[in-house]
């Protein structure tokens, strides 16, 4: 007797559950492990924020269902940010909408969206959770080749109209995880002109839109001109803010697409507690000086990691978004080999690049989410086992 359906069952396993259940079973045994493997933010919610969430909870008014799509004021809010921040003017009513989380925004889109059988460009390496959504929606994926040596923006004239006859949708995610690639707005202008010429839809993924570094500012797909007749965008206060737990997103852009998705959602869940879209209201419309404070720590984290890595063969460029390093492994080792390698005997999680993708061979993901002193001791350990135990000589 099989219990989950054919589509559930050919699911591989969840892969950081996975990695979550190694840690465990490793720090039962005694190791103390160091996780590079984080894909949140370890720093607390800003204060101002759960200030507000903590008024609204009190509020009776908040403890009932909120309206399906969000209330007003966390929808006014995104179009605020969006007016603000990228001077892209939105519609609260019909072009925003409130999400539990923009994971279950795209994997609901995907499912709103495909019929059995449409393909879906998917970046490779790519963010795994785009993968499951479509094998759950029936559809097939089409990896999008991505230029390394350009900083990981699509190669969209390695596709063949072969490969392009079925294709449907688009998906885009800078800045990128798990390569930390950026793009200027050209590359999304070629994205959206692309995806015209072929007819597919576009949905970008803007989780980490704030999470940038060094003067650079990632630029939204909807200042594409044109772009919002085919595009959406999702964004997050997971990253930004550092509200995993929150549960709080939003999709702009398209009206039709916003609508297909909200469809499907009605039919699923009925959003999210009003107290905490009314905090993340509050978030979207503050200054943004926590968002800077946080990544001003990335960057000294990333400048205390980078050379640390260049010394024992790891090359990784600095990335200009993102908390995550993109490192090419050593000589002699693939992504899996020198993952097992460095867990094994140095008790440090990194992420195989191919968790993301077969694109990801030859690459591991290291989170810049971990206490700077946890950083520096991975990377001592990291160095002991790469260099032979001359690490304590160089000090
Ligand atoms: C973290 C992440 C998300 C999901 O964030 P939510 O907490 O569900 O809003 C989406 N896309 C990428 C690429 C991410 O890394």
């Amino acid at each position: 007797m099989k219990y989950g359906s054919k589509q559930v069952n050919s699911l591989p396993p969840y892969l950081f559950s996975v990695f979550h259940q190694k840690k465990k079973k490793l720090q039962e045994k005694g190791v103390d492990v160091i996780d590079l493997g984080i894909g949140a933010p370890d720093l607390p919610t800003p204060s101002f924020i759960i200030q507000r969430l903590s008024e609204e909870a009190r509020k009776p008014s908040n403890h009932k269902y909120s309206p399906y799509g969000g209330c007003s004021e966390f929808r006014q809010a995104v179009a605020s940010f969006y007016k603000r921040h990228y001077d892209v003017s939105l519609d609260p009513d019909t072009e925003v909408l409130a999400l539990i989380g923009s994971k279950e925004g795209i994997a609901h889109m995907i499912s709103a969206v495909l019929d059995p059988g449409d393909g879906v460009l998917v970046p490779d390496p790519g963010y795994p959770v785009y993968q499951s959504a479509i094998h759950l929606a029936y559809g097939s994926m089409i990896p999008l080749p991505l230029d390394e040596a350009k900083g990981y923006v699509p190669q969209f004239d390695e596709l063949s109209d072969f490969e392009l006859a079925d294709a449907k949708l688009m998906l885009l995610n800078y800045p990128s995880n798990p390569t930390g690639g950026t793009v200027d707005l050209n590359a999304f202008k070629e994205a959206v002109e692309f995806a015209r010429r072929h007819q597919l839809l576009v949905v970008q993924d803007a989780a980490y839109d704030l999470v940038t570094f060094g003067g650079y500012k990632a630029p939204s797909i909807l200042q594409v001109p044109g772009a919002k007749d085919i595009s959406v965008e999702f964004g997050s206060l997971s990253k930004s803010f550092n509200m995993t737990g929150w549960r709080i997103g939003y999709v702009v852009g398209n009206k039709e697409l916003i609508q297909a998705l909200s469809i499907v959602k009605s039919n699923m869940d009925t959003s999210q507690f009003l107290a905490i879209q009314k905090a993340a209201a509050a978030a979207l419309t503050s200054d943004f000086s926590t968002v800077k404070a946080n990544n001003a720590v990335y960057e000294e984290r990333m400048g205390k990691l980078l050379p640390a890595l260049e010394e024992i063969g790891m090359k990784a460029a600095r990335p200009k978004g993102t908390f995550f390093l993109w490192a090419k492994v050593p000589d002699g080792y693939t992504s899996q080999s020198f993952s097992q390698k460095i867990l094994e005997e140095a008790g440090v999680i990194l992420t195989p690049g191919t968790a993301f993708g077969a694109g990801g061979e030859g690459y591991v993901r290291l989170s810049l989410s971990v206490p700077s002193a946890r950083l520096e001791e991975a990377a001592c350990r990291m160095r002991k086992i790469m260099k032979g135990g001359s690490a304590g000589e160089a000090d």
